[in-house]
């Protein structure tokens, strides 16, 4: 037998046209097979093509589809793109040109790559998020939502570099520094919506027991839920009409209290700024927050700093006591 070495280059893209030619990854309308569904999550098409994280992610359930493809089944396995973003529009505002145009180039540019990849997805099947034709039934269901009661809005902080007037994503404001212009990220409270997706934690908590998960995961999947049982305290603030409720799981810990925390942009600060002796070392250790990116904010293992704020203070509802507040990193 004659040995002849694998050469990708020519054998590669001679399967890779037969599988298009002949659909052979589509699923079909025949019901009298066992149906299989296996769902990756649909790439963001960006301007620099796959990383290496979607080849490891999309091989695991390329292999369990095409193993049930062999078994007999009738494989949906999906591809679609994720394709609204801010790298879109920021890179659509400096090259002027339409971000419908980039984004069709990012997605023809990693089907290609897909595909010489080799997966197995059904692309006659193909989503983009950025159709009309998709996006009226995402409006739809936000808009069931908003009747429901079920989506609010509350303010957050936001990362937004003020040169290129736009809000970063934390993997686009690593370091505090914007990704496009590498100048100063800074944090401002912006609105936004949030989904009531508390209301169904009971829900997801008891669905929890009908999937395979493995443990950790299952435990990750019960942290995010975060169903917590507690009590809402509300603490009167000395010099105003004003109270800070504060959430707690173990109310009968209130008489320990010795000071509490509120977030250094904390509306009332500044309401009642003519009260507070020390509101400029506030609003420069304000300034210095502003830098930290939310990722920096929200670790939990880095040393907290804080400023006492003098002028007020919360009055502990148990006891009468004057606690004091400060503000700090969170
Ligand atoms: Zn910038």
């Amino acid at each position: 037998m004659e040995f002849k070495p694998y050469n990708p280059a020519e054998i590669e893209p001679k399967w890779q046209k037969y599988w298009d030619d002949n659909q052979t990854f589509a699923a079909t309308d025949d019901y009298s097979k066992p149906k299989f569904y296996g769902l990756i999550e649909f790439p963001y098409p960006s301007g620099n093509g796959l990383h290496v994280g979607h080849p490891r992610s999309n091989t695991a359930m390329d292999i369990i589809s095409r193993k049930r493809r062999m078994e007999g089944c009738n494989v949906l396995f999906p591809i679609g793109w994720d394709a609204f973003g801010l790298p879109t529009e920021n890179f659509a505002i400096k090259n002027n040109i339409h971000p419908a145009i980039v984004t069709k180039q990012n997605v023809d540019h990693f089907r290609m790559q897909l595909k010489r990849l080799g997966f197995s997805f059904d692309y006659s099947r193909e989503v983009d998020t950025t159709e009309p034709g998709y996006y009226k039934w995402t409006q739809w269901i936000f808009l069931k939502l908003f009747e429901k009661g079920m989506v609010f809005r509350d303010k957050t902080l936001v990362n937004y570099c003020p040169t290129c007037k736009v809000v970063l994503s934390n993997e686009d404001s690593q370091g505090g520094k914007c990704d496009v212009c590498h100048g100063d990220v800074v944090q401002l409270p912006k609105d936004v919506w949030y989904l009531r997706i508390t209301k169904y934690a009971d829900k997801l908590l008891e669905g929890l027991k009908q999937v395979e998960y493995p443990e950790n995961i299952a435990q990750q999947q019960v942290n995010w839920i975060g169903k917590s049982t507690g009590a809402f305290v509300n603490f009167k603030v000395t010099g105003t009409d004003e109270t800070l409720e504060i959430y707690t799981t173990r109310p009968d810990t209130l008489f320990g209290v010795t000071f509490m925390v509120m977030a250094p942009e904390h509306p009332m600060i500044d309401k009642y700024a003519d009260k507070i002796a020390n509101m400029d070392a506030i609003v420069a250790y304000r300034e210095e927050c502003a830098k930290k990116t939310e990722f920096e904010r929200t670790q939990l293992v880095k040393d907290k700093t804080g400023l006492r704020i003098e002028g007020i203070c919360g009055v502990n509802p148990l006891t009468g006591k004057e606690v004091p507040i400060f503000i700090i990193l969170i």
